[in-house]
């Protein structure tokens, strides 16, 4: 049951006092108390304190009614109609300041008095109801996980919650009043400060995300970057003015933080921190759409590799030592591919990586023997040097499987075949393919041996002019190995040329050639000059002038005995820097010609401004002569247009005298063929030119 309210009669005259109690009763309401000074007021009120107070101004004791209403209203907020004698203006003024809620002059009207009770406990309902429900919204705003803060149109902070206090980590009661947010420099950048101006226009905005300083938790510590998402937006006023402007504040650090690491976690391998699968299967998706695009032009691999008795190891040593060598192989295998390609994890100990762009099956070959020498060096897990090897499968795109997962897969099956085969080995999704992969890295290694081991010769094959004398010489390597007998160079110059050993063995050949030229020269034989072939590889060498300047000064030949055969495709591979290299060797003294020409597609006109001596007019124009009319033409057109032009022409592969007439008729200066002579081993060489 709602409580009667009580009301409290402050009145030194006894008699008024029990005037007022007997009115006040009569009309139903509870008196709680009669004071006659305003100490005991004040007890009464601290020890119980009434709904209401009735308070006369001239008082017992030594405060009066105006004194004793500031001192309770310090400290509570009880409603207070005075009742006095003094009508005078001036009193009513002073009343004012203790915010009375009514006033009324002695002698009392009941019904005036009654009704002037009852508004005033209205009102003072009314208000605990407001302040109540301010209360309970101050409690929510205390207790949003946001920090909301409200400035003054001119930047000054005049209220904060609860949340704002743990978020910046600063004292309300330092900060309210004091801090102006448009001017304070060190925690706000320019980027924030655009948007707080705007705020401050009037305008709602929303910061999505923003990353500031947190001061520092204790002096001299450094500040602590946290990422907030901030909402401001005006109060207005009812003419529209803005009253004050309201911030939210989110710290999302944690909750960022969180995202970030459930991406990666969903991305990346626990462990090693590698891609996972899907993440490579997504990159191979999109490394297929790329390769579509370009009309199937681009080819990659995709390479699966084991670690070799892996679980052996791991029951030797322990998961944990099995762990950090796989955290090992992970870190290896990142280093050893290119930039662009993407090594991942496939799971246990599988990896996977992406060869971008391979060019050719030799390129596969040339990444398996990276990836084997990679490994060589043992890696250490846990203290302990292990040394370990894969087995490798690869498949490729566009030729073995055309999406994502066919791929891994397909890589995983050849994987799984190499491994049948026995451990480190590697193999191909494509069985002809593996083939001559195989054939090409055994005989890469092989090469390698042969430079070792001096297997290189070099044959001689006699020019001759039109009259039949030996004007000339080409070498020709010719590999003597023990174990596949006499290699003709089309079986191993191709390779060398794609893996870069052709510099070693063009230079070996290069040295052999000119110290036998010679050495012939110094027994006295007729002087010949020697020509020898020059790979475009070895042609794009920075050191080349140098090398061939070594060459001729150890050897001691005259440079005018020296000439380079070089393919038109050498040349135009790379016109501007050929023609400076061209130039430079021509001011060595030696000459240069143009091998295998016709075959190309340069124009001879191009090759007006080069210092050439010589065309070679390629064999496959010869062999038809002088029957096929293309050849014919051909053979015609090349050997006018080079003339006009001053160089010499040699037709090579001549093998008939037919052919050497027609030739001869078309007033071709040299010939070299079978028809003459097979290239030969030196001393074969040297006795046909001693009986010549
Ligand atoms: P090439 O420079 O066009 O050499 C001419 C080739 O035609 C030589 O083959 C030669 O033996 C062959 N030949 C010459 N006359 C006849 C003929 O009448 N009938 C037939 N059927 N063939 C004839 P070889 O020695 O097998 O050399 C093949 C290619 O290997 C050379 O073609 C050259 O491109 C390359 N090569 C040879 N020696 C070297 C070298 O020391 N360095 C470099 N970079 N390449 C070399
Ligand atoms: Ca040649
Ligand atoms: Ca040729």
């Amino acid at each position: 049951m709602e409580q009667i309210p009580g009301i409290l009669i402050v009145e030194d005259e006894p008699i008024t006092a029990l005037d007022i109690k007997g009115i006040l009763e009569q009309s139903g309401y509870r008196v709680a108390g009669i004071a006659e000074t305003g100490e005991r007021a004040l007890e009464i009120v601290r020890t119980e304190p009434p709904d209401l107070i009735l308070m006369d101004i001239i008082l017992g004791g030594t405060m009066n009614g105006i004194e004793l209403a500031t001192a309770i209203k310090e400290r509570h907020r009880i409603p207070i109609i005075y009742i006095t004698s003094l009508s005078d203006a001036s009193t009513f003024a002073r009343t004012l300041s203790t915010d009375p809620y009514g006033y009324i002059t002695k002698p009392l009207d009941t019904t005036m008095l009654t009704h002037m009770i009852d508004l005033a406990l209205y009102k003072q309902r009314i208000a605990a109801t407001l302040h109540e429900s301010e209360a309970r919204f101050r409690a929510i705003i205390d207790q949003l996980p946001l920090a909301v803060s409200l400035y003054t149109p001119d930047g000054v902070l005049t209220d904060v919650n609860t949340a704002w206090e743990t978020i910046w980590g600063l004292d309300p009661q330092e900060q309210i009043g004091r801090f102006n947010i448009r001017n304070h420099e060190p925690v706000i950048s320019r980027g924030l400060q655009n948007y707080i101006d705007e705020a401050f226009r009037g305008e709602s905005v929303i910061i999505p995300e923003m990353t500031v300083e947190r001061p520092p938790d204790r002096p001299g510590g450094a500040p602590r970057p946290m990422i907030l998402r901030c909402r401001a937006f005006p109060i207005l006023e009812k003419g529209g003015a803005i009253q004050s402007i309201v911030f939210l504040h989110e710290d999302i650090t944690e909750r960022k933080q969180a995202e970030e690491q459930a991406l990666y976690y969903s991305m990346f391998d626990n462990l090693t921190g590698l891609p996972n699968r899907e993440v490579f299967a997504t990159r191979l998706h999109t490394e297929i759409m790329k390769s579509k695009r370009r009309g199937n032009e681009y080819i990659f691999g995709v390479m699966c590799l084991g670690t070799d008795r892996f679980k052996n190891i791991n029951e030797m040593h322990g998961p944990v030592t099995g762990d950090k060598l796989l955290k090992e192989i992970a870190k290896r295998l990142k280093t050893t591919f290119r930039a662009d390609d993407l090594v991942a994890r496939l799971e246990g100990d599988k990896f996977i990586v992406l060869l971008s762009d391979i060019k050719t099956a030799d390129d596969i070959s040339s990444i398996v023997r990276k990836t084997e020498d990679a490994f060589r060096a043992p890696l250490t897990a846990a203290g302990i040097e292990l040394t370990v090897s894969m087995t490798i499968g690869v498949c490729l795109y566009p030729n073995d499987g055309d999406k994502a997962e066919a791929l891994i897969k397909n890589s995983e099956a050849a994987l799984y075949m190499a491994k049948q085969r026995g451990t480190g080995t590697y193999h191909l999704y494509d069985h002809t393919m593996h083939e001559q992969t195989i054939h090409n890295l055994r005989l890469e290694k092989d090469l390698v041996v042969a430079i070792d081991n001096q297997e290189f010769r070099a044959f001689y094959q006699p020019k001759v002019n039109r009259e039949g004398a030996i004007v000339g010489m080409e070498s020709l390597i010719r590999w003597q190995s023990p174990a596949r007998g006499l290699v003709p160079p089309l079986h191993f110059i191709p390779l060398a040329e794609k893996n870069g050993l052709i510099k070693d063995i063009g230079y070996i050949i290069m040295y052999e050639s000119c110290r036998q030229t010679k050495e012939w020269q110094t027994m006295g034989l007729p002087p010949l000059k020697v020509a020898v072939n020059l790979s475009s590889f070895q042609f794009r060498q920075p050191c080349l002038i140098d090398k061939i300047k070594e060459i001729l000064s150890v050897t001691g030949l005259d440079p005018q005995w020296l000439e380079f055969e070089i393919t038109e495709s050498g040349i135009m591979e790379n016109e501007k820097e050929s023609i400076g290299k061209l130039n430079e060797i021509n001011a060595l003294g030696v000459s240069i010609s143009i091998d295998d020409f016709g075959t190309g597609y340069s124009s001879l006109s191009k090759l007006k401004s080069l210092p050439i001596d010589t065309i070679k007019i390629d064999k496959s124009f010869v062999d038809d002569l002088p029957h096929d009319a293309t050849s014919v033409n051909i053979a015609t057109t090349i050997i006018d247009l080079a003339h006009n032009l001053g160089f010499k022409v040699v037709a090579e592969g001549v093998e008939t005298k037919e052919q050497i007439d027609f030739l001869l008729y078309l007033g071709c200066d040299q010939f070299q063929g079978y028809y003459y002579s097979k290239p030969l081993p030196s001393d074969e060489f040297r006795k046909k030119l001693s009986t010549a």
